[in-house]
């Protein structure tokens, strides 16, 4: 699947309050690149990654995956092709906290009210090393073994894009290159197209394509 961001701009607030979070952005990713984008805090990384993930709405532009206009259709229709089509993995988790470890990964295969495949469960759960810890709640795991649930929830739907906004930023470092390795070998053996978002510049070099954001505005700095 090809994601084509067309000319996408986000202001939030009204009249005085008006902040242009992102102003005039368009890429175009191909299957299966894995890509980086830095910045400082407060630049517009999250806001970029939710418009182009379809967790929120551009103030103008589109974002296509292949011919499909995301923020065209309804929300139902958004959340459904998002589901199935997208992961995304949050700095601070979001598991939830009185569902267990296989709980939290097998959820969005239930609201999709599919089967969960129980081999595909099996084999996420031993590349992520979670294999002892699926009856787990989030508060008895450590920050690396939660990150690693909500990797495993990401990729569940079997989604052709994973998007990670700054998905190290609150672990340890060692936790934190495990969970890039993770990631690094989801890419390879899966085949999936990975973009992440990050601060820090040694993770940004492991990928292929890498840009930098600045004021809202996006810039490719590995093919200038
Ligand atoms: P980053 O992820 O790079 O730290 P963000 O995309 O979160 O940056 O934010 C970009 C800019 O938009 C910042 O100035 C931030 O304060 C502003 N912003 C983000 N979300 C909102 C919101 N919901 N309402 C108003 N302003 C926001
Ligand atoms: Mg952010």
């Amino acid at each position: 699947m090809r994601i084509h961001v067309k000319d996408i701009s986000k202001i939030y607030g009204t009249k005085e309050n008006q902040v242009a979070a992102l102003q005039h952005v368009s890429m175009t990713i191909s299957e299966g690149d894995f890509i980086s984008i830095m910045g400082p805090s407060g630049s517009g990384k999250s806001t970029f990654l939710h418009l182009v993930s379809g967790l929120d709405k551009p103030s103008s532009g589109q974002v296509f995956y292949d011919k499909t206009d995301i923020h065209h259709g309804s929300d139902k229709e958004l959340s459904t092709f998002r589901r199935q089509k997208i992961g995304f993995i949050f700095q601070q988790f979001n598991l939830i906290p009185v569902l267990t470890a296989r709980e939290n990964i097998v959820m969005p295969v239930l609201l999709d009210k599919k089967e969960v495949d129980e081999g595909y469960l099996k084999e996420l759960s031993s590349l992520l090393g979670l294999e002892k810890r699926m009856s787990h709640l989030p508060c008895e795991l450590s920050g690396g073994q939660q990150q690693r649930v909500a990797i495993a929830r990401a990729l569940i739907a079997k989604p052709d894009v994973i998007f990670a906004d700054e998905p190290t930023g609150n672990l340890d470092s060692k936790s934190g290159s495990e969970v890039m390795k993770i990631l690094c070998e989801i890419r390879e053996k899966m085949n999936k197209t990975v973009v992440i978002i990050t601060h820090d510049s040694k993770i940004a070099e492991m990928a292929e394509r890498r840009f930098t954001i600045m004021d809202g505005e996006l810039m490719e700095v590995s093919r200038p």
